[in-house]
């Protein structure tokens, strides 16, 4: 619970102030939330899940400082209401990768008028094990001291030094916790490592989350996560809209080329498919078909978003 309380804390939201939350999970990862909440001082304003009108209610009635949803959902909220001149000044995001995601946090930001930091745990280990500072470079580790983590290679399950750069699986250990301790714990989150110092003077090392391993494809022996090609993709906003989907030719991991990326543009956006293409091939060293589809004709999502069609 310290651990959660450091990581929201980081995002600048301090005592005074209200939050509301749209978790829908149970007791456990709610009610170690409402903990945190609780430490930082946090007036907290549960609407739960999937009622954005209520939501929006919340906001306009109760004035928060800040609210805590999945970035799907922050996404999906400001693209059906207009919140730039409501009381949010912050968005903290967790749940899935794309808080950290440069175009799509930018997109939040404008669709929210408000700032955008990420958080994430897991919950076997703790919630919110992780939170982004203000300087907006990464997700701190709040947890230090309660959690040991260690980064893998994902197929050897071979240790890779946490060095400023590094990249591979999490592993984390509990050090603190007294009933049934966790010990090299595989999350399945790909991660890569910041250890340069921090402006905002927290010394804890930072991650960004880039996928998990069980989304990642390799296409002609290069790893590929969706979330990766949707922040190549959003380099084009606002040509396109940001929401893509990935469609595997084959069951499995491995993918012959080219990999199937269905774009969806913007309301009146065009884009050039071979433009796109060229970005991935330079970026992510991977061979795409890009298929332009109109706005809004892919699935937007309440709680986490399907970046990949099986
Ligand atoms: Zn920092």
């Amino acid at each position: 619970m310290t651990g959660s309380a450091r990581s929201y804390a980081a995002s600048g939201i301090a005592a005074g102030q209200s939050i509301v939350s749209t978790y829908s999970a149970g007791p456990f990862v709610a009610g170690a939330a409402l903990g945190a909440f609780d430490r930082i001082g946090l007036t907290h304003i549960p609407v739960g899940t999937g009622n954005t009108e209520r939501l929006v209610k919340a906001v306009e009635l109760l004035r928060p400082q800040a609210v805590v949803m999945t970035p799907s959902y922050a996404a999906y909220v400001a693209e059906n209401y207009d919140l730039r001149d409501s009381s949010v000044q912050r968005v903290l995001v967790a749940g899935e990768p794309g808080g950290g995601e440069h175009a799509f946090r930018a997109k939040l930001e404008e669709g929210w008028g408000a700032k955008v930091t990420e958080a994430m745990g897991i919950g076997d280990i703790g919630v919110s094990l992780w939170g982004e500072c203000e300087e907006q470079d990464g997700m701190h580790l709040g947890a230090r001291g309660f959690v040991h983590p260690e980064l893998i290679e994902p197929d050897s399950g071979d240790a890779i030094a946490m060095e400023d750069g590094a990249a591979g699986e999490l592993v984390l250990t509990h050090l603190k916790h007294r009933a049934a301790p966790l010990l090299r714990f595989r999350t399945r989150d790909h991660v890569v490592v910041k250890t340069s110092p921090c402006p905002c003077g927290r010394t804890g090392p930072r991650i960004r989350c880039v996928g998990r391993t069980d989304d990642m494809l390799i296409v002609r022996g290069v790893n590929v996560f969706p979330s990766a090609i949707r922040e190549v993709v959003s380099q084009f906003t606002p040509q396109v809209s940001g929401h893509v989907l990935v469609k595997p030719t084959s069951a499995g991991v491995k993918q012959d080329p080219p990999l199937p990326v269905a774009v969806e543009l913007a309301p009146g956006g065009e884009a050039d498919p071979d433009a796109i293409r060229a970005r991935l091939r330079e970026v992510l060293v991977v061979q795409a078909d890009v298929q332009l589809v109109p706005w809004g004709s892919l699935q937007r999502s309440e709680y986490k978003s399907t970046l990949v069609q099986r």
